[in-house]
């Protein structure tokens, strides 16, 4: 039988993983991570106050709380639950999916006036974006972002979109952002006759805009893995066709030369969680467990996609689990509260966490049950919290660069 691994779901005693209870920010975290949601940040797209008095966590009814309400609220209020969400949370899950899924079951479900979206910020705008102006999309804590989406922030994205111009190259750019980006980026690829893409079909994206002219390159935003990973392993690119642009250096970094050269111009963002993982994580696990299968994320880095043996998006990664036969081995790599579930809900194969240093998303995790409840109890009061309003001009063009992505084949 094949040993598990240190450090493994699966093989840290239940007490010793770290539950959704137990979740605690590292003490070496940078002060800005551990002031958010209690203070104003205007300069990103979380850490805005929270107004109002939660509930303790140490309170035993939180969960006969949060039961009464659901109750109470009914039809009227409709629960999506992102797949990195924690487990007390996924418990009041009306449905679970991705971001995209989530943002298309709201969109379904128009007699339900309340959208309670337990994931991160970016997610609800589009949720508001995809829903009926009757709906009120509510985020049960407003800190609840995404480091990913904060490194492309559209004051700076509109200064290199002005370099491109300067370079003459940005009459053949077609620009794309990953849907994991805020919604004035979004809007930003509407108003360029751009896109907006999902790791499930980047590739179809990445097709879509190179058949727009001749000599089209794409402009990726925000994740620089997802793009270059798309375009040399799905698209048969070479690394060298990607160039990084640095929104912290003048001309992002970039010749002129090299933004005419290349058919990638990659925006230096990268997701939090999916960017630990290593090749040395890879080695470590194929050394340790015997014909483990690595399934990773496209969000991972290049070097650890090159040495994974399945890649994909979270769904991918969920069905390809179900789909897996009794006794094999895997070792994953996606965010950890995802994986424990996998791993919990298939007790007959070997599931182990990629990297033996564990990671949750933290934005992600800022929703737990005391912000839940809050939130439930509130609506349920007839007292709405933290609505996500998109500004209705950005919402227009958002919704022209989501809808060219629902018209791309696939969807
Ligand atoms: S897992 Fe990564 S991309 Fe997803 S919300 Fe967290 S930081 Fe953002």
């Amino acid at each position: 039988m094949t040993t598990r691994t240190e450090g493994s779901v699966e093989s840290l005693p239940e007490s010793r993983l770290p539950g959704p209870s137990s979740f605690a920010e590292p003490a070496s975290a940078p002060a800005a991570l551990l002031l958010l949601g209690r203070a104003q940040d205007l300069g990103s797209e979380r850490g805005v106050e929270c107004p109002g008095d939660l509930p303790a966590a140490s309170d035993p009814d939180l969960v006969a709380r949060a039961h009464a309400a659901r109750q109470a609220l009914g039809s009227n209020a409709f629960v999506l639950g992102h797949h990195y969400q924690r487990d007390e949370v996924i418990e009041f899950a009306d449905v679970t999916g991705d971001s995209f899924k989530l943002a298309r079951d709201a969109a379904n479900r128009p007699d339900a006036e309340f959208i309670v979206f337990c994931g991160v910020h970016f997610m609800a705008e589009s949720a508001d974006i995809l829903t009926a102006a009757h709906q009120q999309v509510v985020l049960p804590d407003l800190a609840a972002g995404c480091s990913m989406a904060d490194m492309a922030a559209i004051g700076q994205v509109e200064e290199a979109w002005d370099t491109l111009v300067e370079a003459g190259v940005a009459e053949d750019v077609v620009p794309i952002t990953y849907m994991n980006s805020s919604a004035a980026i979004k809007a930003f690829t509407g108003r360029h006759g751009g896109t907006v893409c999902t790791s499930s079909n980047a590739e179809v994206a990445l097709n879509w805009a190179f058949a727009q002219r001749p000599q089209a390159k794409v402009f990726f935003l925000p994740d620089q893995h997802l793009g270059r990973n798309t375009a040399v392993r799905d698209l048969g690119f070479s690394p060298d066709d990607c160039v990084v642009y640095n929104p912290h250096k003048p001309m992002g970094g970039l010749t002129v030369e090299q933004l005419k050269n290349a058919r990638m111009i990659l925006w230096r963002g990268h997701c939090s969680v999916h960017g630990r993982f290593t090749a040395e994580n890879v080695a470590t696990v194929r050394r340790r467990v015997p014909d483990v299968n690595v399934l990773v994320h496209p969000e991972c880095t290049h070097e650890v996609v090159s040495q994974a043996d399945q890649v994909g998006s979270t769904e991918y990664i969920i069905r390809t689990i179900q789909a897996a036969p009794a006794g094999s081995a895997w070792a994953i790599g996606t965010e950890l509260n995802l994986v424990r579930r996998l791993a919990k809900a298939h007790p007959d194969l070997k599931i182990s966490y990629l990297d033996r240093t564990v990671c949750y998303c933290s934005t992600m995790n800022r929703i737990d049950l005391p912000h839940l409840v809050w939130t439930l109890e509130s609506l349920a009061a007839g007292r709405p919290v933290n609505r996500i309003v998109v500004d209705p001009d950005v919402a227009h063009w958002a919704r022209v660069a989501l809808d060219q992505m629902l018209a791309l084949p696939g969807l």
